[in-house]
């Protein structure tokens, strides 16, 4: 966008262009320059050729005979695949979007692990997700979630930058409370977002509640110890007076014990907070098993008897490879 400032200048267009730009492109679901009517014709065909309106390609889409859920495959200007995932809800229609092509952070039990990292993306590509789904869906999603394939703070100036035009009044308006992104834990950029003032809900992937377990399953994030995680969690909390929310991937005999229960209540006492669990969404190919219901329950009720605001998070699209963790190598299908 600073760029099309910029190109305002060079092209010697009054300064409230870019305001009847910024309109046409955030406000309206237009598919080419040419349609910004109140444009010099001129301009517009100057445009086109300088900027690319849409920076991706929607390939094709499959819907959840389940739930509904559609997940949505891009393409890259280079061709890489993009996954973005529309979780309607009654009311609440979500994104889950992607933030990077692969992971580079492996964590065990998902499937982006998966598939080898191999590029950020860009601001523009993270908005177009939002962009092109609003079009087809002829409504604007009312969440977002930074949760699709990729680590989003290992990729945090585009993120931000992306997060920025989201909720600038300029742009897409939204209120960052409807905004959620998930970390595996990267604590320096945790610390960055509290300092740079990025206002989201911050939900943290914590998993486990050891070192040694964390690492095991999370074998890049789980480098950051679970205190210091903590630590930078609470300051963001504090900074943000907003809670955090943290996940916990509940897989079958490796952290539902009542140990973990009791040591996570410890763990994260003293500012606000909340517990998703997920229960583990199957992956082709990885040695974990999803607990039962009735694991799941128990697992829930001693955090809740110790205190603890506790949620289960429920699987959405599981048919169509769309749960959490579910955005792996059938994306290159
Ligand atoms: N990189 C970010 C976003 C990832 S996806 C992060 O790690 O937070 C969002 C959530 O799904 C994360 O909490 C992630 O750990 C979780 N997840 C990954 N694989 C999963 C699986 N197989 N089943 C259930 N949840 C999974």
């Amino acid at each position: 966008m600073e760029d099309v400032q910029k190109f305002l200048q060079q092209e010697g267009q009054p300064g409230f262009r870019l305001k009847q730009i910024y309109d046409w492109f955030f406000n309206r679901q237009i598919r080419s320059f040419e349609e910004m009517s109140d444009l010099p014709a001129p301009f517009r065909k100057a445009l086109d050729s300088r900027f690319r309106l849409h920076p991706l390609i929607l390939s094709r889409k499959e819907t959840s005979a389940l739930d509904g859920t559609i997940r949505y495959f891009f393409a890259g200007h280079d061709g890489k695949p993009i996954s973005t995932v529309y979780l309607p809800e009654g009311e609440r229609l979500s994104l889950c979007l992607s933030t990077q092509v692969g992971c580079a952070y492996r964590c065990s039990f998902c499937a982006s692990g998966l598939v080898p990292f191999q590029r950020q993306l860009s601001a523009a590509e993270i908005l177009d997700q939002i962009l092109l789904i609003r079009k087809d869906q002829q409504q604007m999603p009312t969440n977002l979630l930074f949760m699709g394939m990729g680590e989003p703070l290992a990729n945090y100036t585009q993120v931000t930058q992306s997060i920025r035009w989201i909720t600038s009044p300029m742009g897409l308006a939204m209120s960052p409370s409807r905004i959620t992104l998930s970390t595996s834990g990267l604590v320096p950029q945790i610390l960055k977002l509290a300092e740079d003032n990025v206002r989201v809900n911050l939900a943290i992937s914590l998993h486990a509640v050891r070192d040694d377990l964390r690492l095991k399953i999370m074998p890049v994030s789980g480098k950051f110890g679970v205190r210091e995680l903590i630590k930078a969690a609470k300051n963001y909390a504090r900074k943000t007076h907003a809670p955090v929310t943290f996940e916990y991937i509940l897989l079958d005999h490796v952290n539902d014990r009542l140990v973990d229960a009791i040591r996570l209540s410890y763990l994260i006492k003293g500012f606000p907070h909340k517990v998703n669990l997920i229960p583990y969404n199957p992956v082709e190919g990885l040695p974990y098993e999803r607990p039962s219901g009735e694991s799941v329950a128990r697992f829930q009720n001693w955090l809740r008897q110790r205190g603890v605001p506790v949620y289960v998070r429920k699987p959405k699209g599981l048919d169509i490879g769309s749960a959490c963790g579910q955005l792996g190598p059938a994306v290159q299908r």
